[in-house]
């Protein structure tokens, strides 16, 4: 006999984003733009907001003038069998002052970054693949799945 139900994914929606307390006008937004935009389905809504969502933030350097967004590089370091691995990721956004040079990095961004990538490092560890030496920020926040051949 075979199995009935879905075919196994390759890459399987196996995590959960957390749940969120709103008040009944908002419980009701939310219904109803899901009925409207995204065949009633809550989960499909949440995936194209997140896919949607962008906003412009302004923020004023010390020195009084705004910032423009930059793109900024990180290389983040790990030990593995007392091997030193780099993996360096490009086109991450920053503020940058176009009158005295000064770069501000969001530190939440910064952080959910390097916690991004130690959860990819140990996934790839745990499942035998390689370890990517570079990865586009662009990649990240477009959901792309993060493939490499070695
Ligand atoms: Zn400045």
């Amino acid at each position: 006999m075979t199995k009935v139900g879905r075919p196994k994914s390759a890459n399987p929606r196996s995590l959960t984003i957390p749940e969120v307390r709103v008040t009944r006008e908002e419980y009701r937004m939310f219904k109803l733009k899901a009925a409207q935009y995204a065949s009633d389905s809550t989960a499909k809504l949440i995936r194209n907001a997140i896919k949607a969502y962008k906003t412009v933030i302004e923020e004023a350097c010390q020195c009084g003038t705004m910032m423009k967004e930059s793109k900024g590089t990180e290389q983040y370091k790990f030990q593995l069998d007392e091997i030193e691995h780099y993996i360096t990721i490009t086109n991450i956004p920053v503020y940058q002052c176009p009158e005295c040079d000064l770069e501000e990095r969001n530190l939440f961004l910064f952080a959910t970054l390097e916690e991004i990538i130690e959860e990819e490092v140990d996934w790839r560890v745990k499942n035998r693949l390689p370890l990517p030496t570079e990865i586009d920020f662009n990649d990240l926040v477009q959901a792309k799945e993060l493939t490499y051949n070695t």
